[in-house]
């Protein structure tokens, strides 16, 4: 059975650190099928758009985007390319709770990695997509949107929209 997982929140200074690359063989443990499921889980209870693993305690270059289809999980996840144009939205994060900005992101990028099999993955992502993408790449490396935004609001949980 999948379980929530506490969420590690600002400052805690486990966010600021850099996640390290999965190996092949342990992207197909056991431990790490369960740590997907778990995030999965979390991320659904907690109507996160996007997680990465350190916000849940693991250092590891590991991410999941939810996409109309299911979370999708990235491992070792890179943008190759990306557009020239960038556009401004409003983000926000299950680890800095009540807390919006708007932040400059590409527009589209093109990604590539590994899925949970150890298969390698690419495609092009854009719009919220990419900017979800970008925002998860980001946590891998230790930075947060606070970081990317100078306007920064906060708003009332009974407000709360969807984050990453
Ligand atoms: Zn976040």
């Amino acid at each position: 059975m999948a379980k929530t997982l506490p969420l590690k929140i600002h400052p805690d200074p486990i966010l600021r650190q850099k996640s390290r690359a999965m190996t092949a063989t342990e992207i197909t443990s056991p431990k790490i099928a369960e740590l997907i499921l778990d995030m999965e889980q979390t991320m659904h209870e907690q109507k996160g758009i996007g997680l990465a693993a350190v916000q849940v305690g693991s250092l590891l270059r590991l991410i999941l985007i939810a996409t109309k289809d299911g979370s999708l999980p990235l491992i070792n996840p890179r943008i190759t390319w990306h557009s020239l144009k960038k556009e401004v939205g409003e983000e926000g994060c299950l680890s800095i709770p009540n807390t919006y900005g708007e932040v400059k992101r590409w527009v589209s990028i093109k990604v590539s990695g590994l899925d949970p099999h150890g298969k390698p993955l690419k495609f092009k992502a854009q719009g919220l997509f990419a900017r979800v993408i970008q925002h998860e790449v980001d946590h891998t490396n230790g930075i947060l949107f606070l970081d990317r935004t100078k306007v920064v609001k906060t708003m009332e949980p009974s407000d709360e929209k969807t984050k990453p």
